[in-house]
């Protein structure tokens, strides 16, 4: 443990969850400094989960989305938080402390927090019109839109977002096809024990899928859309939707002295490599990650809002303490919950409990190398998924956590 003083100002920059809960935290902590929160959209604060479930579904209207902001000017301004909206930083000086913005001035700082999460991987397939990608809120008001034509929908990319938008475009009545290139994509997303039935599901609602093979090329305009796939198929579609990942937003940060490898590189307390005074948090860091014994980007909701808190705590009691992940991870398929915490290990193994479609639901308990549980993923079963949670930092054996959860049944 560091003991360190009150900083008298500390600059946010990227005004999402990560950002916005680290200027709530050091408020709610008692820091009395001036605190600056810069983001390059000029929306306020806003969650984005809701962004590929609510509002693509059309239960939640795009222009009415006082529901998921994630604070209000009023508020921040009750917290004597500046707000700056619509201006990016553009480059940082660590010698001066200085953040470069994208209207030409500059921000002094005495401890930066760097919350700038990432953006979807760019599209390679650049038709005329009619590929949509899912970040933002302009995004998902846009594809909202496109989805409530009811027309044929190609999704690439079986990850969370290509599985979330397929399930809300099957709601709005639009004929859907999944392709990717892996043959078991939604293996990334429940492991390879349930997969099949996640794939079943989607296919009930009428999804159909092309697994094992890629997109070629993308042509035509919105409407009339052309995908072209290396199996030789070509599908037609109205809309497009390329969900293949995302890359953190760190150009700004080039040259800066902060080193820089697939996002912020910290240490385990979430302070940037390299320089003096400068934080990285949510889906912009990569940390070393002391259970998986790696460094772990983590995009999740919940790591962003866990770190935020933990970097608040740092600055306001002077007190630095090694980040612990709760690891814990969230997804909405149709009526399916999923839930997973901790991580798979490859080099162990995996127990089921339940009988997903017997009972509609199911746990799969995951086992290090060494027997003890590392995770858990759970289908429609959060007192399954509680149990595990609880037991885990314990390090109980897998089975014995299997049997406690059997005991739910
Ligand atoms: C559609 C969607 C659905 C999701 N659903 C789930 C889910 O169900 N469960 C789950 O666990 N997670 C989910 N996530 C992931 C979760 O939303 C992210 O982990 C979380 O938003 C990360 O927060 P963040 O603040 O680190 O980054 P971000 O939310 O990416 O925010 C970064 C902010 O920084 C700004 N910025 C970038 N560069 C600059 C710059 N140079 N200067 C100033 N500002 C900048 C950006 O504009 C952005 O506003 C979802 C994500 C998306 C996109």
């Amino acid at each position: 443990m560091l003991e360190a003083a009150q900083p008298r100002h500390v600059v946010v920059i990227g005004a999402s969850l990560a950002g916005i809960r680290t200027v709530q935290g050091l408020r709610s902590l008692g820091f009395d400094g001036r605190l600056t929160l810069i983001g390059a959209e000029s929306e306020l604060p806003y969650d984005r989960p809701p962004l590929s479930k609510q509002l693509l579904a059309g239960e939640w209207s795009p222009d009415a989305v006082d529901g998921i902001r994630l604070g209000t000017r009023t508020e921040l301004d009750a917290q004597d938080v500046a707000l700056r909206l619509g201006v990016a930083a553009v480059g940082l000086d660590t010698d001066s402390r200085q953040v470069h913005l994208a209207d030409g001035t500059a921000m002094s700082y005495d401890v930066l927090v760097v919350a700038t999460g990432a953006a979807a991987r760019p599209s390679p397939w650049r038709p005329v019109s009619g590929v949509f990608q899912l970040r933002t809120l302009a995004d998902a008001r846009a594809l909202t839109g496109r989805l409530a034509l009811g027309e044929p929908v190609v999704i690439v990319g079986g990850g969370f977002i290509g599985t979330e938008v397929a399930a809300a475009a099957i709601g709005r009545g639009c004929p859907v096809t999944v392709v990717d290139p892996l043959p078991e994509p939604m293996a990334r997303l429940v492991g390879p024990e349930i997969a099949g039935s996640l794939v079943e599901l989607h296919r009930r609602h009428g999804v159909q899928t092309r697994f094992g093979t890629g997109v070629v090329a993308i042509k035509g305009r919105a409407g009339a859309l052309t995908v072209e796939l290396d199996s030789g198929e070509r599908l037609i579609a109205s809309t497009a939707v390329v969900g293949i990942g995302s890359v953190p937003a760190t150009d700004w940060l080039e040259g800066s002295g902060i080193e820089l490898d697939n996002g912020v590189i910290t240490d385990g307390f979430l302070r940037a490599v390299g320089v003096q005074d400068v934080y990285a948090i949510g889906d912009v860091a990569r940390w070393p990650h002391m259970g998986r014994g790696t460094e772990v980007r983590a995009e999740h909701w919940t790591n962003a809002g866990d770190q935020a808190r933990h970097v608040a705590s740092a600055i306001a009691k002077g007190v630095e303490e090694v980040y612990q992940p709760s690891d814990y991870v969230w997804s909405d398929q149709y009526d399916w919950k999923v839930n997973a915490v901790g991580w798979r290990d490859p080099a162990g193994r995996s127990i089921v409990v339940g009988d997903l479609e017997a009972d509609g639901r199911a746990a799969v308990i995951h086992a290090d190398a060494q027997g003890i549980t590392c995770g858990a993923v759970t289908v429609n079963w959060v007192r399954a998924l509680n149990q595990a949670r609880r037991q885990l930092p314990s390090g109980p054996s897998a089975e014995s956590v299997a049997d406690t959860v059997r005991q739910l049944l």
